[in-house]
């Protein structure tokens, strides 16, 4: 199995640095407040993750969003390790608890990433 991220999805990281989004990224400060794009819960100081991408508004101005670390790893490779809606993984109460749990199970092979 390949776990690859792509480039744009590690551009930008906030929180504790950690393995190549630390070595190849800047960090930029948590934005406490802003619902993480993958499960809506609002971002809290102590939490790590990434500025994911830029939307594009009416207003011809660019809006970032950002994920929990443990949120976007979960969208990004639950499937294919069998933490998804087609294991009822993600039916254990809401969207944040399950990218929590899927953390505790898996979290220790994405240290690098
Ligand atoms: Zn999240
Ligand atoms: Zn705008
Ligand atoms: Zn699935």
């Amino acid at each position: 199995m390949s776990l690859n991220l792509t480039e744009s999805m590690t551009i930008s990281y906030f929180g504790e640095p950690w393995g190549e989004p630390a070595a190849r990224h800047h960090r930029i400060p948590t934005p406490v407040g802003v619902p993480c794009a993958d499960c809506g819960t609002p971002i809290v100081e102590g939490d790590q993750g990434n500025r994911t991408r830029f939307i594009a508004c009416p207003n011809d101005c660019l809006h970032p969003e950002y994920a929990h670390r443990e949120c976007m790893l979960l969208r990004v490779f639950g499937h294919q390790m069998g933490c998804c809606a087609c294991n009822n993984f993600t039916n254990i109460g809401n969207a944040r608890a399950a990218a929590i749990l899927f953390w505790q199970l898996h979290g220790a092979r994405f240290d690098k990433m």
